[in-house]
């Protein structure tokens, strides 16, 4: 059996230009694989962290020198030599020597990093494609090919823009990923079209979908439509449409208040539900993620339970890959679906402990991308191995989010 020979890491860019970690893992038979992973822009109180330089002459303190140096001076040699097919020893060897609870010690952005190359090499060396090994080494059910949501809008911090909620989505219906993919993108170019001949700007956010300033978030949707229409796509039918509110940061704590800056309004959590009961109304709306601040719970279980029957409901600033968050959750009653985002957690291990969890609860799974990425494409293996509903990976732009769709394809026929 094949046995861990060396672990280097080197410090890379990101999609925004910013450090992040790729580390290389050669084994005793002479494979060699390598990972990087993504790094987040919002960190959130429940997610794990990655571990930053905080060097203000590097980077403005956002180089990774410290994460590299924990994997090649306390993870290689803690690993070296161990038989690399067995991923849940070596990620619990992982969590043990950072022995925190939030990964503060060798950082998430270390830990994770090294958990994926292990996973690739291993699959390699057992001449499998990642997602059949991650199925193998996890007893998970058949593969099965996620729905994309695609990122049309990109707003909140993602981009320049006025638009408050960060993504606008579209959720082709479930049909082969080839048919998929290629509405996403023929109907994000005829809207880089419509943008452009209203007179809008079509530059793109960090996850690639457009950034115009709109008259109102609403808009944005009436766009989608439109150009989905013009591509010869009938909304309701062919597609519908998902918002990431990303509402935690348009909630005002002392005020109890979600405050909408474009569209010049503010609501209590009771009116903001009325307000998503009119929007289902009016659009084919199926998909509201963080539509309620991490901590209003209350509000969460009165929206599950109004709407839970009717669209996903989705906890991701709420959950963040967190097992106790998700669990609190679980007996509040709160959302029916969660975002699953690895290195949240740190390890493939307790990223699939999380999801299972809330698959055991019936919950719909949708696997996500970050707003900064590398270009490693591990998530859609990920995705199709663990059965996940959904797959979020950005737009039909940029190369990082690209690589993900492009994956998904080659999948898509090695599981025909
Ligand atoms: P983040 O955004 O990586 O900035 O958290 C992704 C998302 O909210 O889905
Ligand atoms: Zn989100």
């Amino acid at each position: 059996m094949a046995k861990i020979k060396t672990i280097q890491a080197r410090e890379i860019l990101n999609s925004r230009g910013l450090p992040t970690i790729e580390v290389q893992i050669s084994l005793d038979n002479g494979l060699t694989a390598q990972a990087s992973v993504p790094s987040a822009s919002s960190t959130e109180d429940y997610e794990a962290w990655d571990l930053l330089d905080h060097d203000s002459q590097r980077y403005g303190g956002r180089g990774v020198l410290q994460a590299v140096k924990k994997i090649e001076e306390i993870i290689a040699p803690a690993l070296q030599g161990q038989k690399v097919t067995a991923q849940k020893n070596i990620d619990q060897i992982l969590i043990d020597l950072d022995a925190s609870t939030n990964k503060s010690n060798l950082g998430a952005n270390s830990i994770l990093a090294v958990s994926l190359a292990v996973a690739r090499v291993a699959a390699q060396s057992k001449k499998q494609e990642l997602f059949v090994y991650l199925q193998d080494t996890f007893s998970l059910a058949s593969p099965r090919i996620p729905q994309p949501l695609f990122n049309m809008f990109n707003g909140g911090k993602h981009s320049d823009t006025n638009l408050d909620f960060q993504e606008f989505l579209l959720i082709p219906k479930l049909q082969s990923a080839s048919e998929m993919v290629r509405m996403g993108a023929e109907i994000f170019k005829e809207l880089g079209l419509v943008l452009h001949e209203s007179g809008y700007d079509t530059d793109t956010g960090v996850e690639g979908g457009y950034a115009p300033n709109l008259d109102s978030s609403l808009e944005a949707l009436e766009f989608i439509l439109a150009a989905a229409i013009r591509a010869g796509y009938q909304p309701g039918q062919d597609l519908h449409l998902g918002i990431d509110i990303g509402s935690s940061v348009l909630y005002e704590e002392k005020e109890k208040k979600y405050v909408f800056p474009l569209d010049h309004a503010y609501f209590s959590s009771s009116n903001l539900i009325g307000l998503y009961h009119e929007w289902l109304k009016k659009y084919p709306l199926i998909y509201l993620e963080d539509p309620l601040a991490i901590n209003d719970w209350a509000a969460w279980r009165e929206l599950t339970k109004e709407l839970g029957q009717k669209i996903l409901i989705v906890g991701d600033d709420l959950f963040t890959t967190n097992r106790r968050r998700l669990s609190q959750g679980l007996q509040e009653q709160a959302a029916n679906a969660i975002i699953i985002k690895p290195d949240q957690t740190g390890t493939i291990t307790e990223t699939i402990a999380c999801l299972q969890l809330a698959q055991q609860h019936h919950y719909q799974i949708i696997i996500s991308q970050r707003s900064d990425e590398s270009n490693d494409d591990f998530i859609v293996d990920l995705a199709v191995a663990t059965g996940a509903n959904y797959l979020k990976a950005g737009s039909l732009s940029r190369g990082e989010r690209v690589a993900k769709y492009n994956r998904l394809l080659k999948i898509a026929e090695l599981i025909k």
